[in-house]
């Protein structure tokens, strides 16, 4: 258990705001089909625009995959948010662990990643391997992204065997739709938060099962962070594969484009976003 010691304070080492933007996860989008519109971006963002990027996951660790997005996004003074909808109570390595103190570690340990990326940490308590995907689960997160109001929502595939999984990833991408719904908003709420109805890119762990454009995001720069984040959860649960196995994962994914370090996601629309021009 040579695990660093986790903190709740998820703002300490927020990043500091880089001077202009990169070239993270960022790609032009336009759509003619308006069912497309509420997940497209049609703009192109300018200089010193500040975007909100949230990641939804099931259980701590699963936002591994974009450790170094999240990372990038910070550096350049982007608003990050780390959500987890459950605690990962069950576990196997904690055996006859109390639930309790399983949930705190699980929290702790979100929290110390969320203070590494430089993001802020929410955990729902939906049941770890008893997510259902409901509407109630969706409207939760709903109002979530109401108040945080991302641009951009990443998220697990939608085919992964891990039920937890699969539903995050539903209600994440449905809570896009009801965030967008003043009377859904307002269900049960005397002070209801206003609708979210800017477009949202939703990108997802890619799945070799899904036809949605794949896209790199270059983090290089991000690599060391990454690292450590691999490295902490490799050391507490004394995972098989090492810190240089998950470096090369990154590796070979870089190598699909021409970087060193790449993380790779699915964006939920059909076309990738257009060139500025052919070379
Ligand atoms: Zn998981």
């Amino acid at each position: 258990m040579a695990a660093p010691p986790p903190s709740r304070n998820a703002a300490a080492s927020r990043p500091p705001t880089a001077a202009h933007r990169t070239s993270a996860a960022d790609p032009a989008q336009s759509s003619e089909n308006p069912a497309e519109q509420a997940l497209g971006a049609p703009h192109q963002p300018h200089a010193g625009e500040r975007h909100r990027i949230l990641a939804v996951f099931a259980h701590p660790d699963d936002e591994l995959g974009c450790i170094g997005s999240l990372r990038k996004h910070a550096e350049r003074g982007d608003e990050v948010m780390l959500v987890w909808t459950t605690h990962g109570e069950l576990a196997s390595q904690f055996e006859g662990a109390a639930d309790a103190y399983v949930r705190s570690v699980r929290q702790e340990h979100g929290a110390h990643i969320a203070e590494l990326v430089g993001a802020e940490h929410h955990f729902f308590d939906f049941g770890d391997s008893r997510m259902t995907g409901s509407r109630a689960e969706a409207l939760e997160l709903a109002q979530l992204y109401a108040r945080f109001r991302p641009d951009a929502v990443i998220a697990w595939s939608d085919d992964h065997p891990h039920p937890d999984h699969r539903m995050s990833a539903k209600i994440a991408f449905d809570a896009i739709t009801l965030a967008r719904i003043p009377k859904i908003l307002a269900e049960g709420r005397s002070a209801p938060v206003p609708p979210h109805r800017k477009p949202v890119r939703f990108y997802q762990y890619p799945s070799a099962g899904s036809s949605y454009p794949v896209v790199h995001v270059d983090v290089s720069a991000q690599i060391e962070v990454v690292k450590q984040a691999f490295a902490f959860y490799q050391a507490f649960y004394q995972w098989p594969f090492s810190v240089a196995q998950f470096e090369g994962s990154l590796a070979a994914r870089g190598r699909e484009v021409g970087v060193p370090y790449a993380e790779a996601f699915q964006l939920r629309q059909r076309f990738p976003p257009a060139l500025e021009r052919l070379v």
